[in-house]
């Protein structure tokens, strides 16, 4: 597989580089030189496979043979090892849960995938992750690496500042997760991680990685739940298929619109966003005019620059297709709240980010479409805010619940490199 930097079309490089390096020259994203194709024939084929043998077949149709297909299938295997199961919401519309993985939303698809393919393009050589969390994406990177061979991984994350069971779900693992909790703020953990970055005789000593949240590998891996979304709908609705992502940094969008690319019949997708509108601005104006961050229920959406975006533009330059033809929409928090009510009416319990990407699927759907909204996060994972909406207790996932009682395993520090320097060489260097 080959890939070109979007700032300097000049710098290209492999499938192994692009997933060990991140991002490219000038901070760019890399993209794919080609992509894949699949014929009509060939899709009513792969959607009659299981989501593992599918999935397999779609990343090498990127990856060819870099990575020989036995061992992706096997690595493919390990990374989606829980299902993405279309729940009917109503006769015209239904939602594709994206949140059965051990952290409870959909990144887990990106982050375990990456996680697999970092192991298998690393080889025997170890590699140290070190990154901070104010949350969510330490749980990720921490169950997505977990017991993986030759990688440690370090997660520094602000002592108190998150919630206990938030905790209890990445500080529990032990073995080669390394949780550290950092007497400061979350500011203080990134400065420490870029500090360590900064460290040339640290970063060549542990082969320190960033498991960079724009790394290719997480949105080849999101291409295929949108294979598994198509194959779940009844046939005959499968040409009037319209889907709604609720969107924040635009990998969950791009990854459906690399699904279209390759062949997938989508009729059209729909850019939901919350107030941080950013895209939905640009496609009516014509203007990219970012606004300051303002926090949301659906928090996870709270982003005025999406880092994804050049790849949309990108891939809509190389399809030679018409940003006009994206749908798109914007929701407040006051109708997010009455969102989250009507789907509870409906009797199907939902959270902010996906009620986000319903309200606007269904306010555009037409007469004889079918509407498919994505669930990214289980809904206990926002207990508060859906309890608060609701007005009623949400009872704990056992993946939350099997780990309340288990105890913390995390280190303690100040922040402070020359202790955090100390720490790393002497957890990770073997
Ligand atoms: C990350 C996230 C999103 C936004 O996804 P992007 O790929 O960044 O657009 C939406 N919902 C939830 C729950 C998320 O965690």
């Amino acid at each position: 597989m080959k890939l070109y930097n979007l700032k300097d079309n000049s710098e290209q490089v492999s499938f192994s580089q692009a997933v060990k390096q991140g991002l490219g020259k000038q901070q760019g994203l890399f993209f794919p030189q080609d992509l894949p194709e699949f014929s009509q024939a060939e899709i009513d084929e792969l959607l009659k496979l299981d989501f593992v043998t599918r999935s397999s077949r779609i990343l090498t149709a990127f990856i060819g043979d870099e990575i020989p297909e036995a061992e992706l299938a096997a690595r493919v295997k390990a990374a989606f090892a829980f299902p993405a199961p279309v729940t009917p919401v109503e006769a015209d519309v239904a939602t594709l849960e994206l949140y059965h993985g051990p952290t409870l939303a959909f990144k887990d698809f990106g982050g375990r995938f990456m996680a697999q393919a970092l192991a298998q393009v690393a080889g025997e050589q170890p590699v140290t992750i070190l990154t901070a969390t104010s949350g969510d994406t330490g749980a990720a990177v921490a169950h997505a690496f977990y017991r993986l061979n030759n990688v440690q991984v370090v997660i520094l994350y602000p002592e108190g500042k998150i919630s206990p069971l938030q905790e209890k779900l990445f500080c529990t693992l032990g073995e080669n997760i390394h949780t550290v909790a950092i007497k400061d703020d979350f500011d203080a953990c990134q400065s420490l991680v870029k500090q360590a970055f900064d460290d040339e005789e640290l970063k060549k000593a542990l082969h320190l990685n960033s498991a960079n949240s724009i790394n290719i590998s997480r949105l080849l891996a999101q291409i295929c739940y949108y294979f598994e979304a198509v194959a779940q709908i009844p046939a005959e609705k499968r040409d009037q298929l319209v889907i709604s992502v609720p969107s924040g940094n635009f990998g969950d969008l791009t990854a459906g619109l690399l699904a279209k690319a390759m062949g997938l019949p989508v009729k059209r997708f729909i850019a939901a966003t919350n107030v941080n509108d950013t895209v939905p601005r640009f496609l009516e104006e014509g203007e990219w005019k970012p606004h300051q961050t303002v926090a949301t229920l659906s928090n996870a959406m709270d982003v005025s620059q999406p880092n994804n975006w050049p790849r949309i533009e990108e891939l809509f330059r190389r399809k030679g297709w018409s940003l006009s033809e994206l749908g798109h929409g914007v929701v407040n928090d006051d109708v997010t709240k009455e969102t989250v009510k009507e789907l509870d009416k409906k009797g199907y319990v939902s959270e902010p980010h996906a009620a986000v990407a319903y309200r606007i699927l269904r306010d555009q759907l037409q007469d004889g479409e079918y509407g498919l909204f994505l669930g990214t996060a289980h809904p206990a994972k926002f207990k508060e805010s859906v309890e608060a909406i609701l007005g009623k207790q949400l009872p704990l996932p056992a993946e939350l619940a099997e780990r309340a009682d288990l105890p913390l395993l995390s280190h303690f520090l100040p922040a402070d490199f020359a202790q955090l320097r100390t720490f790393l060489m002497e957890r990770t260097v073997k």
